[in-house]
């Protein structure tokens, strides 16, 4: 056999003794790949095996390590078979119970013997227990081992024992240990001393195996400076990524989008209202940015409702006014198709040609759209994310404009990108999740933010009840009010299970039984197996006023807007998240009428979806219910890979980590300008699999 070279940190894990096929197997699907990826992938939690606890010391529900002399072993034969043995240490006695033993496990758990044990104590009745505690027979006292270090518990690792999973992490860190140097220190000294954080090796070698006087307390939460200190750079390096995403954009012209203003002049005069002065400053910065030769990479927040779409028509007027063509892309077709039939008949006037493209467009149709795209300018073209694919060339795209940001990522972003050719379009994207100030500088540092701090005036606030399933017929009754009034209702069935296609028959069942018990009302069913030619006419038709009731399934979440639309009833609303039921809400509460959204429920509520009805029934303001649901769910989760289109963190928790966010800017300025080969480490450390994606 010829001589086998050492591991590296970046040499596979088969490398490791005791990884086979197998084993890598299942380290793969935990993305663990490199000797590297052992190192990062920290404990969940630690149990701390470094000193023996007394018996008679012990409180329940302790995790402890005990040690004593076997009393009897008996078996209880009672509901459950069982297999008892008392064990004592001088100061206490405890009972070990086992459910499952072999023959032999029992006659070795002899009378006399000493025994080592880790287990959660449990109190029964005034006695300790600990249920199938490890264990291990020792010869006398002295034979018992003591941990040197805190025993790290790792995630969940499926088809690995924590064993298994300590051993790996040891070797790794012995080829940590042995060159260092392959992971070097890419944030500044002066700063972690600033920062008081340690530096990378200490910190990781502190955090796989503490030592025995370790705070456990910090560890577990998290607040430890070692874990500190990694989540700081994991946020840093996702932060550099951004900031690196926006260089290689602004590296690009973009055409300067110059207008007299004439046309906006016109179509502001035809619009049935002033624009709020949130609307304006916004308008203001998309203009100056619009006029520059480099990409504008602008986000505009603002809570549903607030206006953001003639805020981005007046924007596309730029751009069209200046010979350009404007992309307008919506994340779902039937909001794709309300723009359209809107933008229509908002520009119609104005000569302005607008064309349509979805995803389920027959053939034949949509090579005349392509067509059209590829030679007609100026035009404005709304779309899903069709609008992207290969097929389309846009013949002079000057601006491209996202709605609803919070259903895209990243990555349809860079997509663009890839449509651009040396010109680059500039990027308006358009969000209603409210995120904080802070947060939203972190997550999408690579935009530059505008917020429409305000509602169109003469909004009422919606009035939100909660009712129980059971009355639906109050509910029923409501509606039938509020029809007679010559308002109109959304009725939303939610999802039962993932399925699509359960969710659109319970609609079309609802559907049913309420124009049975509302025979003088037009009912209307919309959902997203429908086609798409149906789907419109049953908008046109609701908007139109021919539809009183519109039962949906969450389809119209996002953007449509019927303002005479009053009433919005949400059946199991208890199934939903708090940003959803905000979104769906906004459907109504568009026009000057009083509007109510009635979250119909499922009883028993559980807690949290008790919380999630009772914040929605205190609040309108997005801003607060993101706060709140960022309280309830964590950012993590609100502001998943889905939206943000960044992998998720590995180490770094955005509620508990946000204090370090300032920090963390003032480091990627300072490293952006006097390291750039530690921006480039460092994105390559902590976003690999990005990278490959993003170019950055
Ligand atoms: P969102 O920000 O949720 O996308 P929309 O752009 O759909 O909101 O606007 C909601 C409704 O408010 C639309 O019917 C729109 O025409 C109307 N609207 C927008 N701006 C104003 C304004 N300044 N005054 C009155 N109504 C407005
Ligand atoms: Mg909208």
């Amino acid at each position: 056999m010829g001589h086998i070279a050492p591991p590296r940190l970046n040499s596979p894990v088969t490398t490791l003794s005791g990884v086979g096929t197998r084993i890598a197997a299942r380290l793969q699907h935990l993305g663990i790949h490199t000797v590297q990826d052992l190192l990062f992938h920290l404990p969940r939690r630690y149990i701390d095996r470094t000193r023996l606890h007394a018996i008679g010391s012990l409180q329940m529900g302790q995790e402890a390590l005990i040690q004593g002399q076997i009393e009897l072993t008996q078996l209880q034969f009672g509901k459950r078979r069982s297999l008892l043995c008392r064990i004592s240490d001088g100061s206490g006695a405890l009972m070990l119970r086992f459910f499952y033993f072999s023959r032999s496990q029992q006659n070795k758990l002899a009378q006399g013997m000493h025994i080592q044990c880790w287990g959660q104590v449990r109190r029964v009745g005034n006695k300790l227990e600990m249920i199938h505690p490890e264990y291990q027979l020792i010869d006398n006292y002295d034979q018992g081992q003591l941990e040197q270090t805190l025993t790290p518990v790792y995630p969940a690792t499926e088809g690995l024992s924590q064993n298994k999973f300590r051993k790996l992490t040891e070797q790794a860190m012995d080829v940590f240990r042995r060159d260092s140097s392959e992971l070097p220190e890419l944030v500044p000294e002066t700063l972690l001393t600033e920062a008081n954080l340690p530096g990378l090796v200490d910190a990781l070698s502190y955090v796989h195996r503490p030592p025995p006087d370790a705070e456990i307390d910090a560890l577990l939460l998290g607040h430890h400076p070692c874990q500190q200190r990694l989540a700081f750079e994991e946020l840093l390096a996702q932060h550099l990524s951004l900031r690196c995403l926006r260089e290689r954009v602004h590296k690009y012209p973009a055409p300067p989008l110059q207008d007299s203003g004439k046309l906006i002049c016109k179509f502001k005069q035809q619009l049935p209202f002033d624009l709020t002065r949130a609307q304006s400053t916004v308008i203001k910065d998309l203009q100056e940015d619009m006029n520059k030769g480099v990409p504008m990479l602008r986000l505009i927040q603002g809570d549903v409702g607030s206006g953001k779409t003639v805020v981005a028509t007046i924007a596309a007027l730029q751009a069209i006014a200046a010979g350009y063509q404007v992309a307008f892309m919506a994340p779902t077709e039937l909001l794709a198709e309300q723009h359209y039939l809107n933008l229509r008949q908002w520009l119609g006037p104005l000569e302005i040609p607008v064309k349509l493209l979805t995803g389920k467009m027959g053939r034949v149709e949509r090579e005349s759209v392509l067509a059209n795209i590829a030679t007609t300018v100026p035009q404005f073209v709304v779309g899903t994310h069709a609008l992207f694919q290969e097929t389309v060339r846009f013949s002079r795209l000057g601006l491209v404009i996202i709605d609803e940001q919070h259903r895209f990522g990243v990555h349809q972003r860079l997509a663009l990108l890839e449509k651009a050719g040396e010109i680059h379009p500039h990027q308006l994207i358009m969000t209603a999740t409210p995120i904080p100030r802070t947060l939203a500088m972190t997550l999408f540092a690579d935009l530059d933010i505008s917020v429409i701090d305000e509602l169109p005036p003469g909004r009422q606030a919606i009035k939100t009840i909660a009712i129980s399933n059971q009355k639906r017929q109050e509910v029923i009754d409501r509606i039938a009010v509020a029809c007679r009034q010559g308002r109109q209702v959304y009725w939303v069935c939610t999802l039962i299970e993932e399925s699509d296609s359960l969710q659109c028959q319970a609609a079309s069942d609802t559907c049913e039984q309420l124009a049975n018990m509302l025979p003088d009302l037009s009912v209307g069913l919309i959902h997203g197996r429908m086609k798409s030619t149906d789907k419109a006419r049953i908008m046109t038709d609701f908007k139109g006023g021919k539809i009183d009731l519109l039962v949906a399934t969450t389809v119209i979440e996002v953007g449509v807007d019927v303002a005479n639309a009053s009433l919005m009833v949400i059946e199991n609303s208890e199934r939903l998240g708090l940003s959803q039921l905000h979104q769906l809400r906004g459907r109504v509460g568009r026009g000057k009428h009083q509007s109510d959204c009635v979250l119909m429920y499922q009883s028993p509520l559980s807690n949290p979806a008790q919380t999630r009805l009772e914040t929605l029934r205190r609040s309108n303001d997005g801003f607060e219910i993101a706060q709140k649901d960022m309280d309830l769910r964590g950012p993590g989760d609100l502001l998943g890979t889905r939206q943000t289109g960044l992998p998720a963190l590995r180490i770094a928790d955005l509620a508990r980590d946000a204090h370090l966010i300032p920090q963390i800017r003032k480091t990627a300025d300072l490293l952006l300008n006097a390291h750039p080969g530690h921006v480039q480490s460092l994105i390559k450390r902590w976003m690999a699999d990005w990278l490959l994606f993003a170019q950055v």
